[in-house]
């Protein structure tokens, strides 16, 4: 396994594979720990969630840093990242025992409750986008529940891997609660097939997702999956529309466009259409492309220089189905895996473009005759993970979010977001489950029931 620096091709660092013996120790050991770390009580959980906040924010310097050279994300970004990642372990720290208490349940017994057991190893596969955020989101109500977990990250983000184990260890955590495998994707396989991993996390593409899902499916092991996104955003005819282009480009440039939740399609409504446009245009347009360590850069390059090429091809098959570019669209003269802020308009449904999710800079805009146009074209996706509603008439935004739009998570004027507090997760091809908040803590669990009658 390399990391190469995706600004200049440079290797930063190889590193030798985990044998599949080194995998099933770790694991055997994970498991081991289980019998343990399922009896400790949730305060002294709670007290090592809060080191481990402590211990990223000791760190967050250092591993923004890291961020940056390993996937070429900007380094205030990289230390909002993990300052987040801490909050959440905060989050839990606080919430979590309440979240995992006992639930009584009346019925004709003397008592009858739900109790929420950990269930044992879970695996996590993650991808390079938010290195950290990605992970923690998993990890802090996992630990905190009485489970033990396993990491394979994605293959270009091993430094960052490795980071997160050691950063658990400075925490205090016994050693083998927590385990970063270095591994190929072909052997995880292999790895979900043994008897101590008792189910599965997996936020990445569809494709993968589905490989995962059926192999853990086939083996009665529960899976959660975080998925790719389309996100559509509709700006009506009342919306304020250069605050909506604002936040709306905002969205779609998150870590340089390479979000499962980054808004992907504009669907603005035909009588705002040219004045959207225009302020779109010039908030793409203002954005600094750049060395991801220097200050007041917005997009670094983007994670590898193979997404950079596969993003190209799909916007030059696009323009070539019929698509026009109003800005970007081209690779720009420089070293690194750049890619322009770029605008895709007149995309026609018989356009590859109009169901493909593009993951970089890369807007598409939609024109709508009206509102129900709008909320059609939002809903012609494979994908169901995010969604926004831009208008000043709240009532009807609110309307269109909650009942209209097919995604896991639909904002009013605001772009989505995680946050700690709040369930996330897809629906349709971007998947199943939900992580974060209350619901989050209680995937991974056995909600028993015990009646005493
Ligand atoms: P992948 O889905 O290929 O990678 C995500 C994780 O899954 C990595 O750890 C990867 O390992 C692993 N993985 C990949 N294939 C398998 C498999 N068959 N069995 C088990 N594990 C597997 O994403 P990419 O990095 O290739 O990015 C491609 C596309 O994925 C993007 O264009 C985007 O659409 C989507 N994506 C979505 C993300 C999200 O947040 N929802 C995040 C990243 C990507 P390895 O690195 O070793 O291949």
């Amino acid at each position: 396994m390399q990391s190469i620096n995706p600004l200049n091709g440079e290797v930063i660092q190889n590193y030798t594979n985990h044998t599949f013996e080194e995998v099933s120790y770790k694991i055997n050991a994970a498991d081991t720990a289980f019998q343990h770390w399922k009896t400790t009580n949730f305060e002294s959980r709670s007290n090592l969630l809060i080191k481990l906040a402590e211990v990223l924010r000791k760190r967050k310097q250092e591993l923004a840093y890291l961020m940056a050279n390993e996937m070429g994300k900007p380094l205030q970004q990289g230390t909002a990242e993990i300052e987040k990642c801490a909050s959440c372990c905060q989050y839990y720290a606080k919430n979590g025992p309440d979240f995992l208490k006992d639930q009584l349940i009346q019925t004709e017994a003397q008592k009858t409750y739900v109790s929420f057991q950990p269930i044992g190893v879970v695996l996590a596969i993650m991808p390079w986008n938010f290195p950290f955020w990605q992970v923690f989101r998993f990890l802090c109500p996992a630990l905190l529940a009485g489970n033990t977990a396993v990491l394979k990250h994605a293959s270009n983000v091993p430094g960052c891997a490795l980071a997160i184990e050691e950063i658990v260890r400075e925490a205090g955590y016994p050693k083998d609660v927590f385990y970063t495998l270095l591994i190929d994707a072909k052997e995880v396989e292999k790895v979900i097939e043994l008897p101590q991993i008792s189910a599965v996390t997996l936020t990445g593409s569809t494709e993968a997702g589905k490989k995962v899902a059926a192999k853990a499916g086939g083996l009665i092991k529960k899976t959660v999956l975080e998925l790719g996104g389309s996100d559509a955003y509709l700006i009506l005819k009342d919306a304020d529309l250069k605050q909506a282009a604002e936040i709306c480009v905002t969205s779609r440039l998150i870590n340089s466009g390479q979000s499962c939740i980054a808004a992907k399609r504009f669907i603005v409504v035909k009588e705002v259409a040219d004045e959207f446009i225009r302020h779109f245009k010039s908030f793409m347009e203002s954005k600094k492309v750049g060395d991801p360590l220097n200050e007041g850069i917005n997009i670094g390059p983007l994670a590898r220089l193979d997404l950079r090429d596969q993003l190209h091809q799909q916007v030059e098959k696009a323009i070539s189905n019929g698509a026009k570019c109003i800005l970007g669209g081209q690779i720009p003269a420089l070293e690194g895996a750049f890619y322009p802020p770029t605008i895709l308009t007149e995309i026609s449904a018989d356009n590859p473009a109009y169901y493909e999710e593009f993951f970089g800079p890369v807007a598409q805009i939609y024109v709508a005759n009206d509102e129900s146009e709008a909320i059609k074209i939002a809903n012609s996706t494979s994908f169901g993970l995010g969604g926004a509603v831009f208008s000043n008439d709240l009532k009807r935004a609110e309307s269109i979010a909650a009942n209209d739009l097919q995604a896991g998570s639909c904002f009013v004027n605001a772009f989505v977001k995680s946050d700690p507090r709040l369930p996330f997760g897809g629906i349709k091809e971007s998947g199943y489950g939900r992580e974060l908040g209350l619901f989050g803590i209680h995937e991974f669990v056995n909600i028993k029931t015990v009646y005493i009658a």
